[in-house]
């Protein structure tokens, strides 16, 4: 099941994945349970209720389960693309972010990992960390354009009445 917002888990910063621990297996086996590549390039722990720093994401024709995925270097050059979240279905936004990064992460069993990235996916490896850290993508929109994409939201929400977090209805593009 997918926390949708206002559910305060989306807000709270994760903790460190220690790759041994039942708690870690536990996010990884419910990632892989409930993310599917076909409906969203994304997926953090917290999202579904596991507040450590595990996130799955879809990267070329991989998917790939990242343990305490941070940023260690970002372009200053920016790129503005729209970006949806499993957590926020229905709506949509142009967010601007960094045209590259380089992440550091473990993979499920503590190896490092080292991945460069660029344009959608270094957005999806941004959007993932963020989730981990309780922020999501309006909190980088300026006020009136957050405040316009939560008034439809909570349109949204209101009219499709059995509000399911089902991914991917009627979307132009897989939200993150
Ligand atoms: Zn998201």
């Amino acid at each position: 099941m997918i926390k949708t917002y206002p559910d305060p888990i989306l807000r709270r910063p994760t903790k460190r994945a220690d790759p041994g621990s039942p708690e870690t297996q536990g996010a990884i086996a419910a990632l892989r349970e409930v993310f599917d590549p076909e409906t969203a390039l994304g997926l953090a722990a917290n999202q579904i209720g596991h507040p450590v720093r595990v996130a799955i994401v879809r990267l070329g024709e991989e998917t790939k389960v990242l343990l305490n995925p941070e940023v260690v270097e970002r372009s200053e050059e920016l790129e503005v693309d729209s970006e949806g979240c499993l957590s926020l279905p229905g709506v949509e936004a142009e967010v601007p972010r960094p045209k590259r990064v380089v992440v550091r992460a473990q993979d499920e069993e503590g190896r490092e990992l080292h991945l460069e990235a660029e344009g959608l996916e270094a957005r999806l490896l941004l959007h993932e960390i963020d989730h981990l850290d309780g922020i999501l993508y309006i909190d980088h929109l300026p006020a009136a354009e957050r405040r316009e994409v939560l008034r439809k939201y909570g349109e949204v929400r209101k009219s499709s009445a059995p509000v399911s977090s089902s991914p991917g209805q009627g979307r132009s593009r897989s939200p993150l």
